[in-house]
């Protein structure tokens, strides 16, 4: 009897116990995510004040107002002067404290390097670029990197400062563990630890992804138009021909990181044209750059286009670019050229609508030059081949952010939408800030060290 009662005393107790670690865990939760959705509505809109945070965040006053003093003295927000009135006190205007970290973004792409340094805000302070050949492997182009970004600290003389660091790549990324997987164009970089190789270096927690979906990103956090739109779709035509999505207003990046690669989808028109890949009829076969180069010096060769021969005859060669600054020139068959990519780019790109429904389609990369001649041919394509309903909401739009930021711009809002998620901030937050604890990319909490 005795030992019966005090075994159930125990299991009382027991449960007991576990109910309160099951409430002390989801109040820290809640308190979590409370000073996340805080910090993340002070960092994306200017002059965020207390009332129109409660708005925001969907927290009551006294909660919202808790969450601002806590992030207040955890030295990641401040003051900015006074909002306007709206009959009583004005409420003060909230601000990220920028000038607390640094971040780093790193843009590798198929010939360039391009790193910078911006504050906690995400304002670049300062950029570098250097030539690369990405096919030179990991070693010699992240051993550039390094160099570029050791420059730069030095220039602020601040390396200890370092909270994150967010990196492109020109080919499929397996997000969760920041490694290439079986990149196209990448050779030797098929699972390089990539991310893990800048986290140790600085000591700082890192993120990679595919450069497409941090030009989406870039276009999130900078276009106006794309952070209220919540649903949008980004396609990149450049060489390389892919996609980045947003839901919700947030970059989905699919089971393993690879949503939105598109460039290597076979498409009717692709015939036997040879991909980078190594299939055949890809998108990006005949729609992208390197069909443009390869057409456009036919139209060289065969003299159909007289300003790509003159071209040719003036420099060797015939580069994407040449075949947009021909028609410029009023060039028929350049012309007829361009259309026919922006034709193709728009037949995938009314199944991705009709599939997702997005409301802002973005369009970026080299193709943005060629706007005049491709844009009206994309958008009859898009609108022919889609269900009205799919389309009555859609607004098409060219790029507007400069080719060589864009990517430097998503890389450094990948690190910091990363390192103010809910999940990294409680594993943060305590310390006041993530620099020296690079393991809290990781999913695994085992990985840190003891
Ligand atoms: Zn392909």
């Amino acid at each position: 009897m005795r030992t019966g009662a005090t075994f159930a005393y125990s299991r009382q107790k027991f449960r007991m116990v576990g109910q309160a670690q099951h409430e002390e865990k989801r109040v820290s939760t809640e308190r979590i995510e409370g000073l996340a959705a805080v910090l993340t509505a002070v960092r994306n809109s200017e002059g965020m004040t207390q009332p129109r945070l409660t708005q925001h965040v969907g927290l009551g006053r006294s909660v919202v107002a808790q969450r601002v003093a806590e992030l207040e003295s955890a030295g990641l927000i401040t003051d900015d002067g006074y909002g306007p009135s709206t009959g009583g006190r004005a409420p003060r205007r909230l601000r990220i404290r920028a000038e607390a970290g640094y971040v780093v973004g790193v843009d590798i792409t198929a010939q360039r390097l391009v790193v910078g340094v911006a504050d906690l805000a995400g304002t670049l302070l300062a950029q570098l670029e250097e030539v690369v050949d990405v096919a030179d492997g990991p070693d010699a182009v992240l051993t550039t990197a390094e160099r570029l970004i050791d420059d730069h600290l030095e220039s602020i003389g601040r390396i200890a400062r370092v909270w994150a660091i967010g990196i492109g790549v020109p080919g499929p990324v397996e997000f969760r563990t920041g490694q290439p997987v079986a990149p196209p164009i990448m050779p030797g970089w098929d699972r390089y630890p990539v991310r893990d190789r800048l986290a140790q270096r600085y000591g700082a927690p890192a993120w990679l992804d595919n450069d497409v979906n941090l030009l989406a990103l870039a276009e999130l956090r900078t276009n106006p138009a794309a952070s209220a739109a919540r649903n949008m779709l980004y396609m990149r035509a450049d060489v390389g021909v892919g996609a980045g999505l947003v839901v919700k207003g947030e970059l989905y990046r699919g089971a393993n990181g690879s949503a939105g690669d598109i460039g290597h989808v076979a498409i009717p028109e692709g015939g036997d044209a040879i991909c980078r890949c190594g299939n055949t009829g890809c998108l990006e076969a005949v729609a992208g750059g390197a069909a443009l180069a390869r057409e456009g010096r036919m139209l060289a060769d065969t003299r159909q286009s007289p300003a790509l021969a003159a071209t040719l005859a003036e420099t060797g060669t015939v580069r994407p670019l040449d075949v947009t600054l021909a028609a410029e020139k009023g060039d028929p068959a350049a012309r007829a050229l361009l259309q026919r990519s922006a034709h193709l780019l728009g037949g995938m790109l009314a199944t991705l609508v009709s599939f997702y429904n997005p409301n802002l389609l973005v369009i970026g990369g080299g193709i943005v030059r060629a706007r005049a001649h491709v844009l009206a041919a994309i958008r009859e394509a898009i609108y022919r081949r889609s269900l009205p309903l799919a389309t009555q909401d859609l607004r098409i739009e060219m790029s507007s952010l400069p080719d060589d930021l864009g990517g430097v711009t998503g890389a450094v809002h990948l690190a910091l939408d990363e390192v103010f998620s809910p999940g990294r901030l409680a594993r943060w937050l305590d310390a006041g800030s993530p620099a020296g604890q690079p393991y809290i990319a990781t999913d695994d909490m085992l990985e840190r060290p003891a």
